[in-house]
């Protein structure tokens, strides 16, 4: 048994040792890992050898280092933690703060959830089929804005932008009034891949390092104006937020699960021996009431195949790549990963603390969070990523 307490049924426990990078009282940011609710500084647990790895601000070495560094410093740190560790570098979750664990370098977002998909194909094009003729054939994603990836707890500061409804003879602009959430999981790249190379979907393990939850914001008015033909752009990109644990693939293992029956058949480059889902739940909090719980075992593309289509076309990849799932939406009521959905673009408000409501209104916060099975009764938690709107500030 470990000597650090871990409170029973903590979706933390020695079988899920997210990685994360934190400070204590605005020192110096370091890796940790999470352990029940204490973070362990992994340069004084490991020792003077691991200094350059994770005496840093940010996991991007250790993300670079590859699958089998990855596997050799989770069984040491496992050992480790086995057993009685002094008591230095041991940190209670609440005393620390939790910074962006990586740098993100090229972020794509992906259009996993036919049950998402094909809602937003019935609410934007609604004299048209639902799904379009590609999204069978290949996982629908675009590139997003990196640089404006944040960690949870950041202020989203309301969009401004250019918006046009069916009604206006001219567009207008201003802050959006439809701003909206999608409930997601992000993928981390570690062990990059050269220009000109491609990643097989069985060769996944060897390249992502772990996962996250993602809220990718979205403007729906700036969306619905902007997108035609070219797909999102300033209606995603002003934020994006992650959750700050990193839970390692290692992880999640009894999460994997079969993926939905693919008809038709994709084509050999998206098909594998080892492709698998996950069965993780995510619960979506609006203002501190649950409002939706997404179940990413849904998701018809697995995350194997977004990063072979990712590579397909030789495009190169590297530590800090984050790849998101997109939206994730289940069939039923209450299992939607974003309002325009759960409400029906408006259409049909939900009653959030008493109030009926559609989209956000500045002050509102959403907390998105998710768990796993792991090994026996186990969960293995991601924790939340959250984030509070704030007035648009007009330009
Ligand atoms: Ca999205």
């Amino acid at each position: 048994m470990s000597s650090v307490a871990i409170p029973d049924g903590s979706p933390f426990s020695i079988h899920n040792l997210p990685y994360g990078v934190f400070s204590v009282r605005g020192d110096h940011r370091r890796v940790g890992v999470r352990l029940g609710d204490s973070v362990i500084e992994l340069a004084t647990l490991l020792g003077d050898d691991e200094h350059d790895t994770f005496a840093v601000p940010t996991l991007d070495r250790f993300l670079a280092q590859g699958h089998e560094r990855w596997a050799s410093v989770r069984a040491r740190i496992t050992d480790l933690l086995m057993g009685d560790i002094a008591p230095g570098g041991v940190y209670p979750v609440s005393d620390v703060t939790l910074h962006l664990p990586f740098t993100v370098g090229d972020y794509v977002d992906f259009y996993a959830s036919q049950h998402h998909a094909s809602n937003l194909g019935r609410l934007f094009r609604p004299d048209s089929e639902p799904l379009m003729p590609n999204w069978k054939h290949l996982p629908v994603g675009y590139h997003g804005r990196s640089g404006t990836v944040v960690v949870s707890g950041t202020d989203i500061c309301r969009p401004c932008g250019q918006r046009k409804t069916a009604g206006d003879s001219a567009p207008t602009y201003g802050p959006s009034q439809r701003l909206d959430i999608e409930a997601e999981l992000g993928f981390v790249v570690g062990a990059g891949s050269d220009m000109g190379d491609r990643i097989n979907v069985d060769d996944f393990d060897r390249h992502v390092f772990g996962a996250v939850i993602v809220n990718d914001w979205s403007a729906r008015d700036l969306q619905a104006w902007e997108y035609v033909p070219l797909g999102p752009h300033l209606g995603k990109s002003f934020a994006t937020s992650l959750s700050p644990w990193v839970v390692p693939l290692a992880a999640l293992q009894h999460a994997r699960m079969p993926l939905p029956v693919q008809d038709p058949a994709p084509l050999p480059y998206l098909q594998g021996h080892q492709d698998w889902g996950l069965d993780v739940e995510l619960v979506v909090e609006w203002n501190g009431e649950v409002v939706s719980r997404p179940p990413y075992r849904e998701m018809y593309w697995s995350p194997a195949q977004m990063l072979a289509h990712l590579t397909v076309n030789g495009a190169s990849t590297r530590a800090g790549d984050l790849f998101a799932s997109g939206t994730v939406s289940g069939p039923h009521r209450r299992q939607q990963g974003a309002f325009i959905e759960l409400t029906w673009n408006g259409s049909e408000p939900i009653t959030v603390k008493g109030e009926e409501r559609t989209f956000l209104q500045d002050g509102d916060e959403v907390v998105i969070s998710a768990t796993a099975p792991g090994p026996g009764e186990n969960r293995v938690g991601f924790g939340e990523v959250a984030g509070v709107i704030t007035p648009a500030v007009p330009r």
